[in-house]
């Protein structure tokens, strides 16, 4: 990877770990995306399946939404998509509907994730959209992030069982 390419994904991924940061203070799991278009953020997004009573409120979904309303086009072929953690199946195959160029994600998803993890659905040769991927920009953050929240989450059920 060129460093100039680089710089550009972490500074993109700085803003979508912004986001994250956004959904760890309303006590969602701190997932953040943007989707990026040219030089221009087009859509910004984090997680909130709590707040919107919603399983598919991914932060990668949220985004997909708002750019399809104000690209008023559901396809979204020259975009790149920011996420902080691997995308799971579902969003995995919302990416896929929408045609998004490239994809770039910070830390791995062991459990859940779609593209290199638990499923490799990008790698599925039955495809016939083929996507640009990279992986681990800023994913010591983004994993730390996620690791703190569930810590924290941990200790205050602990902490709420021995008062
Ligand atoms: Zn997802």
């Amino acid at each position: 990877m060129s460093d100039e390419l680089r710089l550009r994904d972490e500074c993109y991924m700085q803003l979508a770990l912004e986001q994250a940061e956004l959904a760890a203070q309303v006590g969602e799991v701190p997932v953040g995306a943007v989707l990026v278009q040219g030089d221009e953020v087009i859509a910004s997004a984090f997680n909130r399946p709590i707040a919107e009573h919603d399983p598919t409120a991914h932060a990668e979904i949220q985004v997909l939404r708002q750019a399809g309303q104000s690209q008023q086009n559901y396809r979204l072929c020259d975009t790149t998509l920011y996420v902080t953690l691997e995308p799971c199946v579902m969003c995995v195959g919302a990416i896929l509907h929408a045609r998004i160029g490239r994809l770039v994600y910070a830390a791995a998803e062991p459990k859940m994730g779609a593209v290199d993890s638990a499923f490799s659905l990008l790698r599925d040769e039955r495809h016939f959209h083929r996507m640009q991927v990279a992986s681990g920009v800023l994913e010591a953050p983004s994993r730390e992030l996620i690791q703190s929240f569930f810590r924290q989450r941990r200790d205050a059920k602990k902490a709420e069982k021995s008062s």
